[in-house]
């Protein structure tokens, strides 16, 4: 069998191992992994009589074929993928449905790559390794998603950097609740001064050094590969019972979620459209729109896991459909402002009965501004990436009923918070991780 090889979207020369990859986060010349090849989803008989862990196992066996991981594929796919995904018909026309990603431990999508790569990892380092530092920029979800994944592992530390102040009360506690091997970092700046730190602090050579560095943002290959399972399964579950390709509407920052929807269509699973929907962070609509790839500083609004104003896995789409015309082709993209986000968590609850997060409602305002022809032709399917709990500050008072909080999340909520606060720099930054004490509150 052929091993499969992954590549660096700023040169096709530069290349690893699945393992390798993952590894490493970043390639070292600062691109992001991409296949070399797309082996066709052999789609016969997957996903009918398989739980969500064997689909992966099986959509993921060709990436890790040679790779010292592909042994250990099932059983970290039986890790990882240990709760569902499923997908739920909505009523009105009937032919729309929310894909369901918030039944994992932090209630966001993220549990999924989070936990995936944790498996990856820990199954990656032989004994004796020298300490792993897990470097995490978050713009809200993340950061919970990857400390969760990684709590309580041997020989592996994180560190979590989140702009003080931008993410929601409830986030913060998810990022800050976790003490032993999980630090947190309250940075003086936005989200995208946290993924630039991330960024430098994989570039300079002398930290690699002193500890071995790597990443667990949707830049990493094994948080972005695993994401096109729920996908895979979703799209062949709708295929199956309506004979229909669906098309999904995916609430969008960094693009690691909707990319992953983009590669399982790229595999071959029957997929149609794939819509972007943004915040008021509109560099991709506006790329998509006038051609001029324009990132800005991120401006903040209620969808903050979206607060994204210089999304790093464009990159990776840009590898795989290097024209412009080719991208317009392979998706669509929304920006919605806060104010239509929180008509659309008002009309989803008054008409639906549905209680979305801000994200799922930015994607189901994206689906009322389709044009009629194309949203009465189609199947489509609202990605709904986090439970409203995360977010009950801002949708209770809109619904005007409370929200309830999943037992996952309670239990997080009652832990203790513990967290530091740096300046954006990278010295700041080095100081913070030499020093390993913890300060208390925030
Ligand atoms: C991270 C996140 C997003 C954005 O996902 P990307 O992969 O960064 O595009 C959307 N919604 C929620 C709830 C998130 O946590």
């Amino acid at each position: 069998m052929s091993v499969m090889q992954f590549r660096s979207t700023r040169d096709a020369q530069l290349t690893a191992g699945f393992g390798e990859a993952l590894a490493q986060g970043l390639a070292p010349d600062g691109g992001l992994y991409v296949p070399t090849e797309w082996p066709r989803a052999q789609t016969g008989s997957f996903g009918l009589r398989d739980s969500l862990a064997g689909a992966g196992a099986r959509l993921l066996a060709p990436f890790a074929a040679g790779d010292p991981l592909e042994p250990f594929l099932p059983q970290i796919t039986a890790e990882a993928f240990d709760f569902p995904a499923p997908v739920v018909a909505l009523g009105g026309s009937g032919r729309l449905a929310v894909l369901e990603l918030f039944h994992g431990p932090t209630a966001a999508f993220k549990d999924f790559g989070a936990r995936f790569l944790a498996a990856c990892l820990s199954r990656l380092r032989g004994p004796g390794a020298r300490p792993l530092t897990i470097l995490v920029a978050t713009s809200g979800d993340t950061g919970g998603a990857v400390a969760a994944a990684f709590h309580g592992l041997p020989g592996i530390e994180v560190a979590v950097l989140f702009p003080k102040g931008l993410v929601s009360p409830t986030q913060e506690r998810q990022l800050t609740c976790w003490g032993g091997n999980v630090r947190s970092f309250s940075v003086r700046g936005t989200f995208d001064d946290c993924q630039q730190l991330v960024k430098q602090a994989f570039l300079e050579r002398r930290w690699q050094e002193e500890r071995a560095l790597s990443s667990a943002n949707s830049i990493n290959l094994g948080r972005l590969l695993p994401q096109a399972v729920y996908y895979a399964a979703a799209s062949l579950a709708v295929f199956r019972r309506h004979g229909e390709r669906a098309s999904f509407i995916v609430p969008s920052g960094n693009l690691g979620n909707a990319v992953a929807c983009i590669w399982a269509r790229r595999l071959g699973l029957p997929i149609a459209e794939v819509v972007l929907a943004h915040n008021a962070n509109r560099t991709v609509p506006d790329f998509l729109d006038t051609g001029d790839w324009t990132p800005r500083a991120s401006v903040a609004t209620l969808a903050s896991a979206m607060d994204v104003g210089n999304p790093s896995n464009m990159e990776r789409l840009r590898a795989l459909y290097p024209e412009l015309s080719e991208i317009r082709s392979a998706v669509s993209a929304y920006t919605v402002d806060d104010e239509a986000i929180r008509a659309r968590i008002r009309a989803g609850y008054r008409d639906l009965g549905q209680i979305w997060c801000p994200h799922t409602a930015t994607a189901a305002e994206a689906y009322a501004r389709l044009p009629a022809e194309r949203r009465d032709g189609g199947r489509w399917v609202l990605v709904a990436t986090a439970h409203p709990a995360k977010f009950r500050e801002i949708v209770a008072p809109l619904i005007g009923r409370d929200v309830a909080v999943p037992e996952s999340l309670a239990k997080l909520f009652a832990r203790p918070s513990q967290c530091t606060q740096i300046d954006a720099d990278l010295a700041s930054l080095r100081d913070a991780l030499r020093d390993g004490r913890v300060s208390e509150g925030s």
